[in-house]
């Protein structure tokens, strides 16, 4: 696959519609799979931090989340396709989601706000399965892992902010048989409205 380095992060060249394409095809045939919306905060973090650096290695997915991202990718004359935002591949699953029948489990952000994301997408995207959901202020994830293995959700959101949502999954990725997990920082509260 076509990789692209920007300041030492390894990106994939997708834009939205061939990532789409490309995720749909993992989602239905129940391959588990890590991706990584990497903004230019999460680039130069990445730079500082040697754990984070090695977890981003081993997504299977990084793409360019930051049209400053582009930018670089440009003036070092290896150009990636487009911006995609990690809002924005939510919604893009969420829609597919809803086509396809497929469930979703919600982590993070506070209680109220992720209870009203969830409450959005019951409205917004009718045949997507809320698979559960949990806040993103707890210590021990070991419940939530649980309630994740019984439900085998095909997306996973995580979205209690970088670097920590990366580093939840990474943690955690070994114990799930199938899912399409993805940081998404501070979406649920855009969800919410
Ligand atoms: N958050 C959380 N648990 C925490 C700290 C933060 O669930 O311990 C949530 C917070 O409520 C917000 C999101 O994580 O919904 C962070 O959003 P932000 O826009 O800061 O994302 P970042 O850019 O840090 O990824």
């Amino acid at each position: 696959r076509k990789k692209i380095n920007v300041l030492g992060m390894e990106f994939d060249y997708y834009n939205a519609y061939d990532l789409m394409k490309a995720l749909r095809g993992k989602i239905n045939r129940g391959k588990k799979t890590f991706l990584v919306t990497a903004n230019p905060e999460i680039v130069m973090y990445a730079r500082k931090d040697e754990e984070y650096r090695e977890i981003l290695k081993d997504a299977d997915y990084v793409i360019a989340d930051g049209t400053g991202v582009i930018l670089g990718s440009k003036m070092l004359g290896t150009p990636l396709p487009e911006r995609v935002a990690g809002y924005d591949l939510m919604c893009s699953l969420l829609e597919a989601g809803s086509r396809e029948g497929w469930s979703a489990y919600f982590l993070g952000a506070k209680k109220e706000v992720v209870e009203k994301a969830v409450d959005t997408v019951h409205v917004k995207y009718k045949g997507l399965k809320v698979a559960g959901y949990h806040d993103g202020y707890f210590k021990n994830s070991d419940a939530i892992v649980a309630e994740i293995k019984a439900a085998k959700p095909d997306l996973i959101f995580v979205a209690v902010g970088f670097p920590r949502q990366e580093k939840w999954i990474y943690e955690h990725m070994g114990e799930f048989e199938k899912g399409l997990f993805i940081g998404v920082g501070g979406s649920f509260d855009v969800l919410a409205g």
